[in-house]
C-alpha cells in the first residue's frame, strides 16, 4: 500500500478553459515547497492532486501543504490496487486501526466516491457491503449513524483505491503566481501582514515595501518587520523585502508643510516610491492594509488623496473588515503575536496632534509644489536595502 496525501481542489476545478494552467500551477508550488523533504509522485486526477509520499515525512508535508492556495482540503490516505477484495480488507483494517486510537469512536457512516463508473458496483452498493463488513467485525462496539458519526470511512473508486477518515481543512484561495506580483506596503502593524496574506490567497505573488525612519526608529523595530516577512513568506514560499528610509522625506515635509498635513503626505511619498519599485521591478498591483474609518488617515478623504498619486491598481482587502475579524486572521496566520510588540514604523515620528482629517487633493498639490518632490523620492530611494527571503529558512 502507498501512502498518498489527496489534495482536494476548491474554485480551481470550476475554471473551465484555464483549469488546466492552475492546476499545473499548483503543482508547480508543491513540487517547489516539497523540493527539500521529497515527495515520491504528484498526480492530478480529477479534482484532486494525490501526493505520493514517504509517510516518515507525511506530518512535515502536511504542514507545509497547509500554506499552499488552491487547496480545500488534505486527507491522508492508503492508496492500492482497486481489486474488490482488497478494498473489503484494507477497509476492515483501516478501521480496526482507527477505532483502536479512538476508544470512543461508536458510530460511523462509509462515503464512497466512484469516479470510475466502470467499477462493477455502484457507489451505494459499494457503502452497503463495506458497512455490513465493518459490523460483522466490529459490531460490538459500532453502529451506523448516516446523520452524525463520530467518523466517516471515505472510499474513493479511482484508477486506484483510497481509504481515508480525515479532511484537514485548508485555506482555499487560488494558485499562488496565477495573478502577478504585488507589492505590499508592509508596516509593523496588525493589519497590513493580513493583507498581504488575503491577496497571496487570491493569486497575487506578494513581496514587501517597508518604510523605516533610522536612526529615529530602532534597528529592533527593522527586525519586527522582517520578521512578519518571514512569517508571510510561508504563503508566498520566497518574499522580497524592500527597506526604505522615509527621513530624507518626513524632514522636508516637516520644514515646509502644515503639520496637520504630514501623515497624509508622508502616505503620498510612501506610494510614489511604491510606484517607483514597481517600474524597476514589475509589480502589477499595491497592497494596503487600509481600512475605511479606522484612523484619521484612513477617512474616504485621506484614502482619495492616497490614491491619487497611484500609478497600479491598490488592493485594500481589509477594507470592509472589522477589526476584530483582522485580529481573528492575524491570529490564524500567525503574526499576531509578531504585530503586537512595541516597536515604531516610521510613522510615528513626525506625527501631528491633529492629523487632517478632510484632506483635498488640491490642499496636497498646493503644499507640493514649492517641495523639490524629485530630489525627495531620490534621497530616500538612495537608502534602499533588499533582502531575499524563502520560506524554508523561516520555519
Ligand atoms: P497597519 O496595522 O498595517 O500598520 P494601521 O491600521 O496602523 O495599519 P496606518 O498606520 O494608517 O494603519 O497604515 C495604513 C497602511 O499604510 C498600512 O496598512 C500599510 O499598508 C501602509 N503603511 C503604513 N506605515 C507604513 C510603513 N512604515 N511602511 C510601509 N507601509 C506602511
Ligand atoms: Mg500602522
Amino acid at each position: 500500500m502507498k501512502r498518498v496525501l489527496s489534495l482536494s481542489l476548491g474554485e480551481v476545478v470550476l475554471k473551465g478553459a484555464n483549469r488546466r494552467f492552475f492546476i499545473r500551477r499548483i503543482v508547480q508550488n508543491i513540487e517547489s515547497i516539497l523540493s527539500d523533504i521529497g515527495y515520491i509522485a504528484i498526480n492530478p486526477e480529477m479534482g484532486k492532486i494525490q501526493v505520493e509520499i514517504d509517510p516518515a515525512v507525511e506530518e512535515q508535508a502536511i504542514r507545509r501543504l497547509r500554506f499552499v492556495f488552491g487547496i480545500v482540503y488534505i486527507s491522508p490516505c492508503w492508496c492500492f490496487e482497486k481489486d474488490w477484495e482488497r478494498i473489503r480488507k484494507n477497509t476492515v483494517d483501516y478501521v480496526g486501526r482507527l477505532i483502536e486510537e479512538h476508544p470512543d469512536y461508536e458510530s460511523f457512516k462509509v462515503v464512497t466516491k466512484r469516479s470510475d463508473k466502470s467499477f462493477f458496483m455502484d457507489s451505494q452498493e459499494v457503502n452497503m457491503a463495506l458497512g455490513e463488513d465493518i459490523l460483522n467485525h466490529f459490531g460490538d462496539r459500532l453502529h451506523v449513524d448516516v446523520h452524525d458519526p463520530d467518523f466517516y470511512c471515505y472510499v474513493d473508486i479511482k484508477k486506484e483505491a483510497y481509504i481515508y477518515h480525515h479532511k484537514i481543512p485548508t485555506y482555499g484561495g487560488l494558485p499562488l503566481g496565477t495573478n502577478g506580483k504585488g507589492l505590499l506596503l508592509l508596516s509593523g502593524g496588525i493589519d497590513s501582514p493580513v493583507a498581504g496574506f488575503l491577496m497571496a490567497k487570491r493569486g497575487v505573488q506578494v513581496d514587501a515595501l517597508h518604510f523605516h525612519s533610522y536612526p529615529f526608529t530602532s534597528p529592533r523595530a527593522e527586525e519586527k518587520v522582517m520578521d512578519l516577512a518571514r512569517i508571510l513568506s510561508r504563503y508566498t514560499t520566497k518574499m522580497t523585502v524592500y527597506s526604505v528610509n522615509l527621513l530624507p522625506i518626513q524632514k522636508e515635509l516637516n520644514k515646509h508643510c502644515p503639520p496637520e498635513e504630514m501623515t497624509v503626505l508622508s502616505r503620498r511619498f510612501m506610494m510614489r516610491i511604491a510606484n517607483r519599485l514597481a517600474d524597476r521591478y514589475g509589480y502589477k498591483s499595491v497592497i494596503t492594509g487600509e481600512n475605511l474609518g479606522q484612523v484619521a488617515s484612513q477617512t474616504i478623504d485621506g484614502l482619495t488623496v492616497m490614491n491619487d498619486v497611484a500609478e497600479r491598481i491598490v488592493f485594500r482587502p481589509l477594507i470592509g473588515m472589522d477589526k476584530i475579524d483582522i485580529i481573528r486572521w492575524a491570529e490564524r496566520i500567525e503574526t499576531y503575536e509578531t504585530s503586537i510588540q512595541p516597536f515604531e514604523d516610521c510613522c510615528t515620528v513626525f506625527l501631528p496632534k491633529h492629523p487632517s482629517l478632510r484632506p483635498t487633493v488640491e490642499e496636497m498639490e498646493r503644499s507640493e509644489a514649492n517641495l523639490p518632490i524629485e530630489e525627495m523620492l531620490e534621497a530616500s530611494l538612495e537608502t534602499l536595502k533588499i533582502t531575499h527571503i524563502k520560506a524554508k529558512e523561516s520555519e
